[in-house]
């Protein structure tokens, strides 16, 4: 029986509003645990809800790396810390450098980071890291700071990934895998017990111009199997263990 864990997605997003039930369902009949990313205070309420609603689905909390409001900072961290004890973990937060190009809004988003890096200290609560040009930056961070993290859609070089891996960091692996070449050359290169899956959904499809959903989770598995000669099932009990033991969950298929 297959268990994955997609370690990160947006159900929550209106991508969804249609068939949302639907593709939880698919997902729990296919034996995939769903880590929801929910972003900002509205996110953070619907993400609650899917969790506390869905047996295969998980919450982790947080915030673009784009939102300056100091209002909507501080009322991302107050809900945060009320519900703590609903979450697997803070993020995904982190630095985008794609979007934003000005060195004194960088600098703030390096302090925001510090801020959700802080609460995820306070909480014993591991981080999701979303960094879009920004991989030389989030390494310094993480560097100063002793924290475990997941680094979500990973798009640095193989040896900023090293680097990550020896701060004990996970490295996520998106269903872009089944195309990108740059995906590939990292899971043909990487030790498997650094490797955990994601869809991204509804973000990053497996068939570019489609929407993702957790279920692709198992193509990413298959390919990841096929690029480095292995047995599938050897890749989903792995990316599965590692998942498991990042967020300290304990879960099996019923
Ligand atoms: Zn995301």
């Amino acid at each position: 029986m297959t268990m994955l864990i997609d370690v990160h997605a947006h159900l929550d997003f209106p991508q969804f509003d249609s068939d949302r039930e639907r593709v939880i369902e698919d997902a729990r009949e296919t034996g995939i645990f769903i880590v929801n990313s929910g972003l900002g205070p509205s996110g953070i309420e619907k993400t609650l809800d899917l969790a506390r609603n869905h047996d295969n689905v998980f919450a982790t909390l947080g915030l673009s790396p784009q939102e300056f409001s100091q209002e909507t900072i501080d009322n991302t961290l107050a809900l945060i810390r009320k519900h703590s004890a609903e979450i697997l973990g803070i993020g995904e937060v982190g630095l985008d450098y794609y979007w934003v190009k000005d060195p004194s809004d960088r600098r703030k988003e390096i302090g925001n980071l510090q801020v959700f890096i802080e609460l995820s200290k306070s909480l014993s609560l591991p981080l999701v890291i979303h960094s879009r040009g920004a991989e030389g930056d989030v390494l310094k961070v993480l560097e100063e700071n002793d924290v475990r993290a997941l680094l979500h859609c990973f798009s640095g070089s193989f040896e900023q990934a090293e680097r990550a891996i020896s701060l004990d960091c996970l490295i996520s692996i998106p269903t872009s895998v089944v195309y990108s070449k740059n995906k590939q050359g990292l899971v043909k290169r990487l030790p498997l017990e650094s490797i955990v899956l994601e869809t991204d959904a509804p973000y990053l499809s497996p068939n570019p111009k489609t929407r993702n959903e957790p279920k692709n989770i198992m193509l990413s598995r298959d390919k990841v199997a096929e690029i480095r000669g292995l047995d599938k099932h050897v890749v989903e009990e792995t990316t599965t263990e590692n998942a498991l033991r990042f967020f300290d969950l304990k879960v099996s298929v019923t």
